[in-house]
């Protein structure tokens, strides 16, 4: 049988075979090859598991009612529901909730708030600072905010420009900072925007909670807009709710998608405090904030984030994702002892580690196929990055399921 599907990052020249997953739950998906132990996530999206019963149930019952409306001018349950159950449990100064359904979308949200922020107050400010090796989408404008390289290299002469500082690795931390504080002196710097604690497609690198905290201390003092991109560190990922709870920083725009549905559909906020969303606020139409794409608070993805707000508060989320963090911990020491590997790191429910390997490296290496491809004849899902191996698991994984992951981990560690 022939497909006619091109697919997302995926090199169709190369004739990899692409399995067919028939049903998840939980963190196993069945496969046509059989089963399959989702070691991340279906790419980081899924926290409690797949299929989760609550988040199903909402699906459905939401589906008898309304599937779809037009959101500008108009609202409905749903997303009401999402909007006050954020409320209560995000940082309370982000007083306003943008929808859209993705994580670029809702980066490509909060810059175009950040820039009409001061296009609203008369300031002549548009230069966004980011982090090098950061990963912020695929869309044009937040593949500008992101790292360059072989990924946008076609599509460099649509970039827009950017200020660039280095990656805060311990004890360069202070490098960074002078960089920040110099863009932030600069009267045309509108926002900072980072990953905090961890960049996560640029090879899940980890960074201190103080430099986050000092990063967020620069901007505030320079009156500079702090955008956290939370979309893949949000939902307790990193051991918290969000990660920048781990600096006591509450930026002033939040980017928050994946598991926002517990990774069931496609949604994503933007979140922003009140000062920018009154910057918008006003009586002349040409001053509205210039932003909707068709899907916008969809019900059923609503239904489904509302049901995934319900979790996080009548479930124990939060011990669970202890419980699953010191599992990973435990994991990554027990490798440490007879395996030759680089940079141990965790946060949270993410463990991660370098392969040593012989000049090699990098995204285009053949190496990281030939290890998904390991992995995957031992019936485990992982997609390593260049020679990072990382496990991002649902936290509903079993002890068993996790330590066939680490297992075969081992064995490739030893194999490679
Ligand atoms: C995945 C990711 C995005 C993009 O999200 P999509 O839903 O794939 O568009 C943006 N920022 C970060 C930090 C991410 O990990």
């Amino acid at each position: 049988m022939t497909s006619s599907i091109w697919h997302p990052f995926t090199q169709h020249g190369l004739q990899e075979p692409i399995p067919l997953v028939e049903s998840a739950q939980g963190a196993l998906l069945q496969t046509a090859e059989g089963p399959m132990i989702d070691a991340i996530s279906s790419w980081w999206v899924t926290t409690h598991g797949h299929c989760n019963p609550r988040i199903m149930a909402a699906i459905a019952e939401q589906a008898q009612k309304l599937d779809q409306v037009i959101f500008a001018g108009w609202t409905h349950q749903p997303a009401e529901d999402v909007a006050a159950g954020l409320r209560a449990i995000m940082p309370e100064s982000l007083t306003r909730v943008f929808f859209s359904d993705s994580g670029s979308t809702c980066v490509e949200v909060a810059l175009k708030m950040a820039l009409g922020y001061w296009h609203a107050r008369g300031e002549q400010r548009h230069r966004i600072v980011v982090m090098e090796h950061s990963y912020h989408g695929d869309t044009i404008g937040t593949m500008s905010v992101g790292e360059r390289g072989v990924f946008n290299q076609a599509y460099e002469p649509l970039l827009f420009d950017v200020a660039r500082i280095p990656f805060p690795a311990a004890s360069a931390e202070q490098e960074t900072l002078d960089a920040l504080e110099a863009f932030c002196k600069q009267p045309d710097t509108a926002a900072l925007i980072v990953e905090p604690l961890v960049l996560g497609a640029g090879g899940m690198l980890v960074y201190s909670a103080e430099t986050l905290a000092a990063m967020h201390a620069i901007c505030a003092r320079h009156g500079v807009l702090f955008i956290a991109d939370e979309v893949m560190t949000g939902w307790g990922r990193t051991g918290t709710l969000l990660a920048c709870e781990q600096a006591d920083v509450v930026p002033d725009i939040l980017c928050l998608s994946k598991g926002l549905t517990g990774g069931s559909m496609p949604l994503a906020v933007t979140m922003a405090s009140e000062p920018i969303f009154e910057a918008h606020w006003s009586t002349d139409r040409a001053k509205m904030f210039f932003h909707s794409s068709s899907y916008t608070a969809n019900p059923l993805a609503c239904a489904a984030a509302s049901a995934n707000l319900a979790i996080w508060r009548e479930e124990p989320v939060r011990e669970r994702i202890a419980a699953l963090a010191a599992k990973q911990a435990a994991w990554l020491e027990k490798l440490g002892q007879f395996c030759h590997f680089n940079n141990p790191r965790q946060l949270g429910t993410l463990a991660a580690l370098d392969l040593k390997t012989s000049g090699e490296g990098g995204y285009l290496d053949t190496l990281a196929p030939r290890l998904m491809a390991f992995f995957r004849e031992r019936g485990v899902l992982l997609r390593p990055l260049g020679n990072t191996i990382y496990v991002m698991p649902p936290y509903c994984i079993t002890d068993d399921q996790l330590a066939q992951v680490w297992d075969a981990i081992g064995e490739a560690v030893i194999s490679f």
